[in-house]
């Protein structure tokens, strides 16, 4: 992990960058897949009883979705970039109540087996963009719980019910959590349990993407 932080901005001096839409060569994301993007404008998750708000940035599909696999597959950590000021800015335009932003955590096993977590680096980047703060650590996974993509909607809720707890002094009172992609809803609001039971007074998730036409 230490030597990819390391090496990272040497790469990005010796290869040119590649667009995680579509490959050519350019930006991390070009204007044609930047004009491709879909707003979100679905259903919000009705599993959410203890977050505030919800804001999803764009509909999972298209270049977004070939931009995330260079990200979460392709170990792409730069592609964090351009995917973090996409949130940063619909973040701005449709603001939650904030003191603090925290990613959702990933197992340790599964930090292990990746090397970063993918919604840290974008939580960074939303941090840089808008100055809010930035929490890693205290919010901790407990189990290394299934792969949610594998179960239905009942089974989400088991899944991620209880895997998360706060392990730290207080938090700060208004939190927006930050993922990738959000489903059902079931592991922001399971995370918003835990940071509730820690402490917190309100508790809202910020997601990049999520899929036209899921379960609610
Ligand atoms: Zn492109």
């Amino acid at each position: 992990m230490l030597l990819a932080r390391l090496l990272d901005p040497l790469l990005s001096l010796l290869l040119p960058d590649r667009c995680a839409g579509c490959g050519r060569l350019g930006a991390l994301l070009c204007d044609e897949c930047r004009h491709r993007l879909v707003v979100y404008d679905g259903d919000l998750p009705r599993i959410a009883d203890q977050l505030t708000g919800v804001r999803i940035a764009y509909v999972f599909e298209g270049p977004l979705r070939h931009a995330l696999h260079q990200l979460k597959y392709h170990r792409k950590r730069r592609v964090a970039r351009p995917l973090g000021a996409l949130m940063a800015a619909h973040l701005r335009a449709n603001p939650l109540p904030c003191d603090a932003l925290i990613p959702v955590p990933l197992h340790p096993e599964r930090l292990k087996e990746r090397g970063f977590n993918q919604a840290e680096l974008l939580a960074r980047e939303v941090a840089a963009a808008t100055g809010a703060p930035l929490i890693v650590g205290p919010l901790v996974r407990l189990r290394a719980t299934k792969q949610q993509a594998l179960l239905d909607v009942a089974g989400r809720i088991e899944n991620v019910a209880d895997a998360f707890m706060w392990k730290g002094p207080a938090p700060p009172a208004r939190i927006v959590l930050v993922d990738d992609v959000l489903t059902t809803g079931a592991t922001v609001n399971a995370c918003a349990a835990a940071l509730r039971a820690g402490g917190a007074r309100e508790v809202s998730a910020l997601a990049l993407a999520r899929s036209r036409g899921r379960a609610p």
